[in-house]
């Protein structure tokens, strides 16, 4: 028996082979089954194509979120829903700072970041969350994936966490980031892969996109483990 490192339930690790050979599934195991339930996987389901949320049928793709942006390279695929389960599950591991948390998805995340051999760029933690919370959430996910400190946070005396903000306060931040020098000629004539935790208005994928687009990569996207 282990015990599930979300609902604290000991649980039997069952290794199937179909669970092994099963690409959707949450590897690892470090949950119970009820638990792994409860995060939606976008895998094989309608997704906006440019931000990656999910969509019903009947919606329209881009998404009306993505309607507005005027960058047409940019994509993001997400690979769960933000819902509930996921929305709790960040509170854990983010804001409480459960740095075990991040085995839950490390596996799966690391995987699809690795499939697509392009330069891995995480969005970086301002220096005074970092203190506090001891950890990347970003990072954290990451097993044997190679990664480069591009971005660094150019305003640290921020007193309000990015969370904090209502989603206008979010929109009219101005670009959070700039480029490490050291960092600028690794980057000309690359494939970026930018990686964040959450997708929620966007605004911060597409400024980190931005200046490394403009620093000349030859394309650069998103990955996000939720939107
Ligand atoms: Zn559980
Ligand atoms: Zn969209």
């Amino acid at each position: 028996m282990v015990e599930c490192l979300l609902c604290n339930k000991n649980f039997r690790n069952e290794f199937s082979l179909q669970k092994i050979f099963s690409f959707s599934s949450l590897t690892n195991s470090q949950i119970c089954h009820r638990c792994e339930e409860s995060f939606n996987s976008l895998n094989g389901k309608r997704t906006c194509t440019k931000c990656g949320r999910l969509l019903d049928i009947k919606a329209i793709n881009p998404c009306a979120d993505c309607q507005h942006w005027q960058d047409p390279d940019f994509t993001n695929r997400a690979l769960y829903e933000y819902n509930k389960a996921f929305k709790e599950y960040m509170v854990k591991y983010k804001f409480m700072g459960d740095y075990r948390l991040r085995l839950v998805f490390q596996t799966e995340l690391s995987r699809v970041i690795n499939k697509t051999k392009k330069m891995v760029v995480a969005i970086p933690v301002n220096p005074d969350t970092l203190k506090t919370r001891g950890f990347n959430q970003v990072t954290g996910w990451f097993a044997n994936v190679k990664y480069y400190d591009v971005l660094t946070p150019i305003d640290t005396t921020k007193a309000v966490a990015q969370s904090q903000k209502t989603r206008k306060e979010r929109l009219e931040l101005k670009q959070p980031f700039r480029l490490i020098e050291t960092a600028v000629s690794a980057i000309k004539g690359q494939d970026i892969l930018i990686v964040d935790d959450v997708y929620t208005t966007g605004r911060t994928i597409r400024h980190a996109a931005e200046l490394i687009r403009n620093a000349g990569a030859r394309s650069v996207t998103g990955l996000t483990m939720a939107r």
